[in-house]
């Protein structure tokens, strides 16, 4: 080994870090202000230090018949915030017939749903044309990944004061997601929730998965913010057998919630059908979550 490569008095009292003081005072203040956070959606949900509210529900509102069939399953579970997606952004411009975004139809039936089972809603929004209709039926907003930093479109959602989930894009450092946080909470609305939804890496080149859960990601946003964080792991593995194990484990590093795709019958999903959890497997991954979130202290709602 070369000698050259050993520095005399080398110092390693300031390391550096992704995010610096100067960015905390100057950047990113609001987010990375202490606090004690509570997103309260209605008198049932919460999400803060003691509640792991599970959001429950298939990728996209396919259908009346469906987005009931999953609504009464959850009720049924006790999970209280359905998910689905009326307005949708796909990867790629092909679309099977199977699959047309439903958009104001589909918030119809979250409505109607809503209403027959109290459950709140959790729908994304892609553009701002379609906001006014969300907005009459969603409890929560969801900014996609792909979206994390378009930044009209999180200025017009902050206007709205209804809660956000913003997920963080899968290239995209803590950094650039606090940026883009500030740029909701800057325009006074404080009911930001944060989202880990995978990473892309060299290995999710390969056939192995398609994202890897950033779990470090969890503990490393609640260093430097109070905002609840919270884990989406089917948009990360796009793998079912794969959801369980990462559920549990972002239970284990604290998360404050979670996002989990499920559908009757996943293979018949018109997007993403390996991705999906059944309700034999969602029913076993919840008693366990339950078990896991105890040992916490924390409560799964
Ligand atoms: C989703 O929640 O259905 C979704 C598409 O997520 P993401 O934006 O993380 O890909
Ligand atoms: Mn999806």
């Amino acid at each position: 080994m070369s000698k050259n490569i050993f520095i005399k008095n080398l110092s390693n009292k300031n390391p550096t870090k992704d995010i610096t003081l100067d960015d905390i005072k100057y950047k990113i203040p609001l987010i990375t202000k202490k606090q004690n956070i509570n997103i309260k959606i209605n008198n049932k949900i919460s999400f803060n230090k003691n509640n792991v509210p599970i959001i429950a529900g298939p990728n996209g509102v396919e259908s009346r018949k469906l987005i009931f069939n999953v609504a009464n399953f959850l009720k049924k579970k006790g999970i209280k915030i359905l998910r689905g997606h009326a307005y949708k952004p796909l990867t790629f411009p092909y679309r099977s017939k199977k699959y047309l975004e439903t958009k104001n139809q589909g918030m119809d039936w979250l409505d109607e749903v809503k209403k027959y089972t109290g459950l709140a809603i959790v729908t994304e929004v892609t553009e701002i044309k379609y906001l006014d209709r969300i907005c009459q039926t969603a409890d929560i907003l969801q900014i996609g990944s792909r979206n994390m930093q378009n930044l009209e479109l999180l200025k017009e959602c902050a206007i709205t004061k209804k809660p956000i989930i913003l997920k963080r894009h899968f290239g995209a450092s803590l950094r650039d997601m606090l940026g883009a946080g500030e740029h909701i909470l800057v325009e006074g609305n404080k009911n930001l929730i944060l989202c880990e939804r995978g990473v892309s890496s060299p290995h999710t080149h390969r056939e192995t998965s398609r994202f890897i859960l950033d779990i470090q990601a969890i503990p490393a946003l609640q260093e430097i913010t109070s905002l609840p964080v919270i884990s989406d792991p089917s948009h990360a593995s796009f793998w079912a057998p794969w959801v369980p194990p990462l559920i549990y484990a972002s239970i284990a590093a604290n998360c404050n919630g979670l996002i989990i795709e499920m559908h009757p019958k996943p293979n018949e999903s018109a997007v993403d059908p390996l991705q999906p959890l059944n309700y034999k497997k969602f029913s076993e991954v919840l008693n366990n979550s339950k078990k896991i979130a105890k040992l916490f202290k924390k409560k799964i709602i």
